[in-house]
Protein backbone atom coordinates (compact mmCIF):
# COMPACT_ATOMS: atom_id res chain seq x y z
CA UNK A 1 0.00 0.00 0.00
CA UNK A 2 0.91 3.46 -0.81
CA UNK A 3 -0.28 6.35 1.54
CA UNK A 4 -2.37 9.20 0.37
CA UNK A 5 -0.23 12.58 1.59
CA UNK A 6 -2.34 14.57 3.42
CA UNK A 7 -2.40 18.24 2.02
CA UNK A 8 -2.41 20.18 4.90
CA UNK A 9 -1.80 23.33 2.69
CA UNK A 10 -4.57 22.56 0.48
CA UNK A 11 -6.79 22.14 3.23
CA UNK A 12 -5.45 25.34 5.24
CA UNK A 13 -6.19 27.21 2.51
CA UNK A 14 -9.78 25.94 1.65
CA UNK A 15 -10.36 26.96 5.28
CA UNK A 16 -8.86 30.84 4.97
CA UNK A 17 -10.94 31.29 2.24
CA UNK A 18 -13.83 30.58 4.33
CA UNK A 19 -12.42 32.53 6.92
CA UNK A 20 -12.47 35.58 4.63
CA UNK A 21 -15.65 35.40 4.11
CA UNK A 22 -16.89 35.57 7.71
CA UNK A 23 -14.35 38.23 8.09
CA UNK A 24 -15.63 40.33 5.32
CA UNK A 25 -19.42 39.81 6.09
CA UNK A 26 -18.01 41.12 9.73
CA UNK A 27 -16.33 44.12 8.17
CA UNK A 28 -20.28 44.58 7.11
CA UNK A 29 -21.58 45.18 10.00
CA UNK A 30 -18.62 47.36 11.44
CA UNK A 31 -16.94 44.63 13.19
CA UNK A 32 -13.18 43.61 12.18
CA UNK A 33 -11.28 41.09 13.96
CA UNK A 34 -7.64 42.05 15.59
CA UNK A 35 -5.30 39.98 17.10
CA UNK A 36 -3.05 41.44 19.82
CA UNK A 37 0.70 39.96 19.45
CA UNK A 38 3.29 40.34 21.99
CA UNK A 39 6.60 38.87 21.19
CA UNK A 40 9.32 39.23 24.19
CA UNK A 41 12.87 38.57 22.83
CA UNK A 42 14.97 37.56 19.71
CA UNK A 43 14.73 34.15 19.37
CA UNK A 44 14.53 33.42 15.45
CA UNK A 45 11.89 30.88 15.85
CA UNK A 46 9.54 33.02 17.27
CA UNK A 47 10.37 35.56 15.29
CA UNK A 48 9.38 33.98 12.19
CA UNK A 49 6.47 32.12 13.69
CA UNK A 50 4.68 35.31 14.50
CA UNK A 51 5.65 36.53 11.19
CA UNK A 52 3.82 33.69 9.51
CA UNK A 53 0.84 34.09 11.71
CA UNK A 54 0.54 37.77 11.03
CA UNK A 55 0.92 37.58 7.26
CA UNK A 56 -2.17 34.95 7.39
CA UNK A 57 -3.69 37.69 9.73
CA UNK A 58 -3.26 40.72 6.99
CA UNK A 59 -4.54 38.02 4.09
CA UNK A 60 -7.82 37.45 5.12
CA UNK A 61 -8.37 41.18 6.31
CA UNK A 62 -7.27 40.40 10.13
CA UNK A 63 -5.80 43.31 12.11
CA UNK A 64 -3.34 42.61 13.90
CA UNK A 65 -1.07 45.08 16.73
CA UNK A 66 2.73 44.22 17.16
CA UNK A 67 4.32 44.37 20.25
CA UNK A 68 7.92 43.50 20.30
CA UNK A 69 9.95 43.62 23.72
CA UNK A 70 13.32 43.00 23.91
CA UNK A 71 14.40 39.95 25.74
CA UNK A 72 15.08 41.71 29.58
CA UNK A 73 11.40 43.20 29.46
CA UNK A 74 10.30 43.05 33.60
CA UNK A 75 7.73 40.38 34.30
CA UNK A 76 5.12 43.99 35.10
CA UNK A 77 5.93 45.41 32.22
CA UNK A 78 4.86 42.51 30.04
CA UNK A 79 1.55 41.98 32.74
CA UNK A 80 0.48 46.22 31.82
CA UNK A 81 1.00 45.53 28.20
CA UNK A 82 -1.70 42.14 28.26
CA UNK A 83 -3.80 44.27 30.79
CA UNK A 84 -4.39 46.97 28.38
CA UNK A 85 -4.69 44.75 25.38
CA UNK A 86 -7.21 42.51 27.58
CA UNK A 87 -9.45 45.80 27.44
CA UNK A 88 -8.68 47.48 23.91
CA UNK A 89 -11.92 46.89 22.22
CA UNK A 90 -9.88 47.10 19.01
CA UNK A 91 -8.36 43.33 19.99
CA UNK A 92 -10.83 40.47 20.16
CA UNK A 93 -7.70 37.68 20.55
CA UNK A 94 -4.42 38.16 22.34
CA UNK A 95 -1.39 36.22 21.30
CA UNK A 96 1.51 35.65 23.42
CA UNK A 97 4.46 33.67 21.75
CA UNK A 98 5.81 30.94 23.72
CA UNK A 99 8.61 30.77 25.15
CA UNK A 100 9.18 33.56 27.22
CA UNK A 101 12.78 34.92 28.62
CA UNK A 102 13.49 32.43 31.72
CA UNK A 103 13.21 35.29 34.12
CA UNK A 104 9.03 35.58 33.30
CA UNK A 105 6.73 32.80 35.00
CA UNK A 106 4.78 32.05 31.62
CA UNK A 107 2.15 30.45 33.87
CA UNK A 108 1.23 34.10 35.65
CA UNK A 109 1.17 35.39 31.62
CA UNK A 110 -1.01 33.03 30.78
CA UNK A 111 -2.83 33.46 33.71
CA UNK A 112 -3.04 37.65 33.47
CA UNK A 113 -4.88 36.78 29.98
CA UNK A 114 -8.75 37.74 29.57
CA UNK A 115 -10.04 33.83 29.00
CA UNK A 116 -12.91 35.79 26.09
CA UNK A 117 -9.29 36.72 24.00
CA UNK A 118 -7.26 33.81 25.18
CA UNK A 119 -7.46 32.40 21.11
CA UNK A 120 -4.59 30.24 21.91
CA UNK A 121 -6.67 27.73 24.50
CA UNK A 122 -3.92 27.64 27.19
CA UNK A 123 -5.71 29.69 29.85
CA UNK A 124 -6.57 27.32 32.62
CA UNK A 125 -10.43 28.10 32.41
CA UNK A 126 -10.63 27.58 28.70
CA UNK A 127 -8.37 24.19 29.18
CA UNK A 128 -11.20 23.26 31.96
CA UNK A 129 -13.79 23.99 29.80
CA UNK A 130 -11.95 22.28 27.05
CA UNK A 131 -11.78 19.00 29.28
CA UNK A 132 -15.10 19.37 30.59
CA UNK A 133 -16.50 19.55 27.00
CA UNK A 134 -17.78 22.85 27.17
CA UNK A 135 -17.47 25.52 24.46
CA UNK A 136 -14.62 27.71 24.15
CA UNK A 137 -10.89 28.17 21.90
CA UNK A 138 -9.76 25.07 21.29
CA UNK A 139 -5.58 25.00 21.41
CA UNK A 140 -4.46 25.51 17.59
CA UNK A 141 -2.28 22.82 16.99
CA UNK A 142 -4.87 19.78 18.42
CA UNK A 143 -7.83 21.30 17.00
CA UNK A 144 -6.09 21.88 13.69
CA UNK A 145 -5.44 17.82 13.64
CA UNK A 146 -8.57 16.97 14.52
CA UNK A 147 -9.72 19.22 11.79
CA UNK A 148 -7.18 17.39 8.91
CA UNK A 149 -8.64 14.18 10.10
CA UNK A 150 -11.98 15.29 9.35
CA UNK A 151 -11.38 17.19 5.74
CA UNK A 152 -9.60 14.13 5.20
CA UNK A 153 -12.86 11.78 5.54
CA UNK A 154 -10.79 9.79 8.59
CA UNK A 155 -13.93 7.93 10.81
CA UNK A 156 -12.40 9.27 14.39
CA UNK A 157 -16.01 7.91 16.07
CA UNK A 158 -14.47 4.41 17.38
CA UNK A 159 -11.36 4.85 16.16
CA UNK A 160 -8.01 3.48 18.15
CA UNK A 161 -6.16 6.80 17.91
CA UNK A 162 -2.23 6.54 19.52
CA UNK A 163 -0.67 9.57 20.77
CA UNK A 164 2.95 9.68 21.44
CA UNK A 165 3.52 12.81 23.45
CA UNK A 166 1.87 14.80 26.49
CA UNK A 167 2.66 17.86 26.06
CA UNK A 168 0.17 20.83 27.41
CA UNK A 169 0.14 22.10 23.78
CA UNK A 170 0.03 19.11 21.95
CA UNK A 171 -0.40 15.85 23.13
CA UNK A 172 -2.96 16.54 26.23
CA UNK A 173 -5.38 19.10 24.33
CA UNK A 174 -5.19 16.73 21.49
CA UNK A 175 -6.27 13.20 23.50
CA UNK A 176 -8.81 15.40 25.27
CA UNK A 177 -10.04 16.89 22.07
CA UNK A 178 -10.45 13.33 20.49
CA UNK A 179 -12.13 11.43 23.62
CA UNK A 180 -15.08 13.77 23.95
CA UNK A 181 -18.54 12.55 23.32
CA UNK A 182 -18.88 15.07 20.59
CA UNK A 183 -18.66 15.45 16.41
CA UNK A 184 -14.32 15.92 17.01
CA UNK A 185 -14.50 13.02 19.68
CA UNK A 186 -15.60 9.51 20.10
CA UNK A 187 -11.86 7.95 19.83
CA UNK A 188 -10.69 5.68 22.28
CA UNK A 189 -7.27 7.33 23.04
CA UNK A 190 -4.21 6.35 24.50
CA UNK A 191 -1.52 8.35 25.02
CA UNK A 192 2.46 7.62 24.96
CA UNK A 193 5.46 9.22 26.90
CA UNK A 194 8.95 8.37 27.42
CA UNK A 195 7.83 6.07 29.84
CA UNK A 196 5.57 4.48 28.19
CA UNK A 197 6.62 0.15 27.83
CA UNK A 198 7.03 -0.47 24.29
CA UNK A 199 6.02 1.77 22.34
CA UNK A 200 5.44 -0.20 19.16
CA UNK A 201 3.12 -2.57 20.61
CA UNK A 202 0.23 0.31 21.32
CA UNK A 203 1.12 2.13 18.06
CA UNK A 204 0.65 -1.03 16.09
CA UNK A 205 -2.93 -1.81 17.01
CA UNK A 206 -3.59 2.03 16.34
CA UNK A 207 -5.77 3.18 13.62
CA UNK A 208 -4.58 6.69 13.85
CA UNK A 209 -1.15 7.25 15.02
CA UNK A 210 -0.10 10.52 15.90
CA UNK A 211 3.50 11.76 16.57
CA UNK A 212 4.29 14.46 18.59
CA UNK A 213 7.72 13.63 19.82
CA UNK A 214 9.93 16.19 18.90
CA UNK A 215 12.33 13.94 17.52
CA UNK A 216 12.92 12.24 14.34
CA UNK A 217 12.44 8.80 13.36
CA UNK A 218 10.32 7.96 16.69
CA UNK A 219 7.83 6.22 14.23
CA UNK A 220 9.27 4.03 11.78
CA UNK A 221 7.52 1.24 9.43
CA UNK A 222 7.54 -1.95 11.64
CA UNK A 223 5.49 0.32 14.58
CA UNK A 224 2.41 0.73 11.76
CA UNK A 225 -0.50 -1.64 11.22
CA UNK A 226 -1.16 -1.75 7.37
CA UNK A 227 -3.54 1.01 6.45
CA UNK A 228 -3.37 3.33 8.97
CA UNK A 229 -3.05 7.05 9.57
CA UNK A 230 -0.01 8.40 10.41
CA UNK A 231 -0.39 12.09 11.57
CA UNK A 232 3.24 13.83 12.20
CA UNK A 233 3.35 16.67 14.18
CA UNK A 234 6.96 16.87 14.86
CA UNK A 235 9.24 19.61 13.27
CA UNK A 236 12.88 18.74 14.24
CA UNK A 237 16.09 20.50 12.11
CA UNK A 238 18.55 18.00 10.86
CA UNK A 239 21.85 19.06 9.09
CA UNK A 240 22.04 19.19 5.66
CA UNK A 241 25.06 20.88 3.85
CA UNK A 242 23.14 20.61 0.86
CA UNK A 243 20.55 23.01 1.41
CA UNK A 244 21.80 27.29 1.63
CA UNK A 245 20.25 27.05 5.95
CA UNK A 246 22.59 23.88 6.48
CA UNK A 247 19.87 22.14 7.88
CA UNK A 248 16.16 20.43 6.53
CA UNK A 249 12.77 20.19 8.32
CA UNK A 250 12.06 16.73 9.32
CA UNK A 251 9.37 15.10 10.99
CA UNK A 252 9.00 12.23 13.74
CA UNK A 253 8.06 9.32 11.34
CA UNK A 254 10.12 8.19 8.97
CA UNK A 255 8.57 9.53 5.93
CA UNK A 256 9.58 7.16 2.90
CA UNK A 257 9.18 3.74 5.01
CA UNK A 258 6.07 4.66 6.48
CA UNK A 259 4.12 5.92 3.68
CA UNK A 260 4.24 2.02 2.40
CA UNK A 261 2.61 1.20 4.82
CA UNK A 262 0.30 3.81 6.24
CA UNK A 263 -3.24 4.50 4.13
CA UNK A 264 -2.95 8.66 5.08
CA UNK A 265 0.18 10.02 6.03
CA UNK A 266 0.94 13.79 6.49
CA UNK A 267 3.96 15.60 4.96
CA UNK A 268 6.44 17.60 6.77
CA UNK A 269 6.38 20.75 6.28
CA UNK A 270 3.13 20.97 4.48
CA UNK A 271 0.96 19.21 7.23
CA UNK A 272 0.14 19.91 10.50
CA UNK A 273 1.66 23.54 10.40
CA UNK A 274 -0.27 25.22 8.14
CA UNK A 275 -3.27 24.35 10.25
CA UNK A 276 -2.12 25.26 13.17
CA UNK A 277 -1.68 28.79 12.23
CA UNK A 278 -5.24 28.20 10.23
CA UNK A 279 -7.01 27.77 13.27
CA UNK A 280 -5.31 30.50 15.31
CA UNK A 281 -7.58 32.32 12.16
CA UNK A 282 -10.31 30.64 13.41
CA UNK A 283 -10.02 31.87 16.88
CA UNK A 284 -9.82 35.42 16.09
CA UNK A 285 -13.02 35.41 14.09
CA UNK A 286 -14.60 33.41 16.43
CA UNK A 287 -13.43 35.57 18.95
CA UNK A 288 -14.58 38.66 16.93
CA UNK A 289 -18.33 36.85 16.32
CA UNK A 290 -18.60 36.71 19.82
CA UNK A 291 -18.03 40.08 20.99
CA UNK A 292 -20.88 41.14 18.28
P1 LIG B 1 7.53 18.56 24.07
O1 LIG B 1 6.92 19.51 25.03
O2 LIG B 1 9.01 18.43 23.99
O3 LIG B 1 6.90 17.10 24.37
C1 LIG B 1 7.36 15.97 23.71
C2 LIG B 1 6.59 14.79 24.23
O4 LIG B 1 7.00 13.64 23.52
C3 LIG B 1 6.84 14.51 25.72
O5 LIG B 1 5.61 14.17 26.33
C4 LIG B 1 7.80 13.33 25.69
O6 LIG B 1 7.62 12.44 26.79
C5 LIG B 1 7.38 12.61 24.42
N1 LIG B 1 8.49 11.87 23.82
C6 LIG B 1 9.69 12.34 23.39
N2 LIG B 1 10.43 11.36 22.87
C7 LIG B 1 9.68 10.23 22.97
C8 LIG B 1 9.89 8.87 22.62
N3 LIG B 1 11.05 8.48 22.07
N4 LIG B 1 8.92 7.97 22.87
C9 LIG B 1 7.75 8.35 23.43
N5 LIG B 1 7.49 9.63 23.79
C10 LIG B 1 8.44 10.55 23.56
O7 LIG B 1 7.07 18.85 22.58
P2 LIG B 1 5.75 19.58 21.96
O8 LIG B 1 5.80 21.01 22.28
O9 LIG B 1 4.54 18.77 22.28
O10 LIG B 1 6.09 19.40 20.42
C11 LIG B 1 6.30 18.12 19.85
C12 LIG B 1 6.80 18.30 18.43
O11 LIG B 1 5.78 18.92 17.67
C13 LIG B 1 8.03 19.21 18.29
O12 LIG B 1 8.82 18.74 17.23
C14 LIG B 1 7.43 20.54 17.93
O13 LIG B 1 8.33 21.36 17.18
C15 LIG B 1 6.27 20.11 17.08
N6 LIG B 1 5.16 21.07 17.03
C16 LIG B 1 4.69 21.37 15.81
C17 LIG B 1 3.63 22.24 15.69
C18 LIG B 1 3.11 22.56 14.34
O14 LIG B 1 2.29 23.46 14.21
N7 LIG B 1 3.53 21.86 13.30
C19 LIG B 1 3.06 22.81 16.82
C20 LIG B 1 3.54 22.45 18.07
C21 LIG B 1 4.61 21.56 18.17
P3 LIG B 1 7.86 12.88 28.34
O15 LIG B 1 6.67 13.69 28.74
O16 LIG B 1 7.94 11.59 29.06
O17 LIG B 1 9.14 13.69 28.33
Amino acid sequence: MTAKIIDGKQIAAEMRAQLKTEVAGLAEKGIVPGLGVVLVGDDPASKSYVKAKQKACSEISIFSEDNRLPENTPQKELLSIIDRLNNDPKIHGILTQLPLPKHIDEAEVLLAIDPTKDIDGFHPVNVGKMMLGQKTYLPCTPHGIVRLLIKSGVKIEGARVVIIGRSNIVGKPLANILLQKSPLGNATVTVCHTRTKDLAEHTRSADVVIAAAGRPNTVTADMIKDGAVVIDVGVNRVEDASKKAGYRLVGDVDFENVKGKASLITPVPGGVGPMTITMLLYNVVDAAKNKK
